[in-house]
């Protein structure tokens, strides 16, 4: 861990730092880990605003977990007041639903930063940014973003606003979708590429991203878990104002570091299929030989795919690791897994003793790191991209929805692997399911490339050096405590 002074902390100041959080694991653990860099420096104070009720379980036995860990970090927290409207909103993916609620909710920050010991700034998911940034300016407060995603999907969200507003259409009604995108100095984003929501301008999610992506340009900084070895020329081009002129400072402090080795217990429901426990189970596995098998904590892959999944990985001749979920929120999956994949399959399972399956919270980033993990069948979602590439674990990316055809572009450009380009994705209807002779023949394939696996590895060291001492990730953050102390 690196000294106070080494990271700019000392003398007298003592930032309040209030971090904003917003809903779905892949936002929360972000923040758990930026907290978790700044709590274990003396001389920064932090809150930690606790929205209640959570989504998912493993949002509370994630809060529950940092707040354990790091005692002297304080929670507030935000009750959100009932959302009226929300049957108007219904099928609305309730992570989407539940940022709707927050920003509805949001006004009820100020007297919670009032109330707290002087604050001086505040840290926000940028779900939630046009709302908090005016209400810290209001209050005088310096606002920075986290932004959870790569710095291409930044670039984009700042760049939508500018894009449609030159746009010849004479009206921007239902139904009519954002266009190719042409980031300047970044790269061109096909339509087909956008997340889903956004060839549908009138759409909840399209409706919040475009007001986020006006306001992020008048936040204080953004930190962003990426590192300039893996998108060099988005973020030369968003710091040098190419993207929007006058772009707030970018920090890319990644990989960001896991907040705590421990993960929340496994139930016996979910006790895992093959044998052992995964950290277990991948001890008696031969180096590189294993493909590791998860799609995040809230993609909800269809019944009928998930049986050619395991049809492939049976037929790559493979062994695996399958952290298999069945719904978008955890406390819905009451699935067993012998309805979903078939009793035949889960048998041949047991007794080759080639695979093990899932669908307990696994500790993945840790996982990731194993020496027996040789491949990462994954959806893309930014933190699994970065998980992996630290991990020099290559990707076979097959994104399913919202900003993962970004960031598996921009994983395969960045050396962390490789992109399934017309494998289907959520939304593309019946029919178009990827088959298990194809997932198989892939998955064989990318799993014996000895240049994609020397990529991932180059990948690996470049992310190791840039969070060592003097390294791009760890100045950034650096720079970013420095003026979080200046305040
Ligand atoms: N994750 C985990 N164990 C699980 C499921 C998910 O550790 O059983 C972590 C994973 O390592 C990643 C995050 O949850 O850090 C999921 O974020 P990501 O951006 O990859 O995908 P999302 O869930 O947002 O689609
Ligand atoms: N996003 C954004 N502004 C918004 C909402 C979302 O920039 O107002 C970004 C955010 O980084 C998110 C991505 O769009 O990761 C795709 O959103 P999705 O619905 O897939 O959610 P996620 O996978 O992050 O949970």
């Amino acid at each position: 861990m690196q000294s106070p002074a080494a990271l700019g902390i000392g003398g007298d100041a003592s930032p309040h730092v209030m971090f904003i959080p917003s809903a779905g694991m892949g936002h929360l653990l972000p923040f758990f880990r930026v907290i978790a860099a700044l709590a274990n420096h003396d001389g920064v104070d932090i809150s930690v605003v606790t929205v209640l009720p959570t989504v998912s379980a493993a949002e509370a036995d994630h809060l529950a977990g940092l707040f354990a860990a790091f005692p002297a970090v304080r929670r507030v927290d935000l009750h959100l007041l009932p959302f009226d409207d929300a049957s108007e909103f219904s099928g609305h993916d309730p992570f989407v639903l539940r940022w709707e609620a927050l920003r509805r909710s949001v006004h009820l920050l100020r007297p919670l930063i009032a109330g707290a010991p002087r604050v001086s700034a505040v840290v926000t998911d940028v779900t939630l940014a046009s709302h908090v940034i005016p209400i810290a300016r209001e209050i005088r407060v310096p606002c920075h973003v986290l932004f959870v995603s790569c710095v291409t999907m930044l670039s984009l969200l700042a760049y939508v606003p500018v894009h449609l507003a030159g746009d010849k259409k004479a009206e921007l009604g239902p139904g009519v979708g954002a266009g190719d995108v042409d980031i300047p100095g970044v790269r061109r984003i096909p339509q087909s590429c956008l997340p889903p929501p956004l060839l549908d301008l009138s759409s909840l999610f399209a409706k919040q991203f475009v007001d986020n992506g006006r306001a992020i340009t008048s936040a204080d900084g953004i930190l962003v878990n990426t590192f300039e070895a893996l998108e060099p020329a988005a973020l030369a081009a968003l710091r040098d104002g190419k993207v929007v002129p006058g772009f707030p400072p970018v920090y890319a402090v990644g990989p960001l570091k896991p907040h705590t080795s421990s993960s929340p217990a496994t139930d016996d429901t979910n006790k895992p299929v093959g044998s052992g426990s995964p950290a277990a189970w991948l001890d008696e596995q031969p180096p590189r030989s294993v493909v590791y098998v998860a799609f995040g904590n809230r993609s909800a892959v269809g019944r009928d795919q998930l049986r050619e999944i395991a049809a492939g990985l049976e037929a790559s001749g493979c062994r695996f690791l399958w952290v298999l979920k069945t719904t978008t929120v955890d406390r819905d999956d009451a699935a067993e897994l012998a309805d979903v994949l078939g009793g035949g399959f889960l048998e041949r399972v047991r007794q080759g003793r080639r695979g093990l399956v899932t669908k307990a919270w696994v500790d993945q980033e840790a996982l990731l790191r194993h020496p027996s993990v040789g491949l990462f069948l994954s959806h893309g979602g930014w933190n699994s991209v970065t998980e992996a590439a630290a991990a020099g674990v290559p990707l076979l990316a097959w994104p399913r929805i919202g900003d993962q055809r970004v960031n598996a572009a921009v994983a395969a450009s960045g050396g962390a692997g490789v992109w399934m380009e017309r494998w289907s994705w959520d939304g593309d209807g019946e029919g178009r399911l990827v088959s298990g002779e194809e997932i198989g023949r892939r998955v064989k394939e990318v799993m014996s490339d000895a240049a994609v696996r020397a990529r991932a590895a180059r990948t690996g060291e470049a992310a190791a050096m840039a969070v060592a001492e003097g390294g791009t990730s760890y100045r950034s953050m650096q720079a970013f405590i420095s003026k979080l102390k200046a305040t």
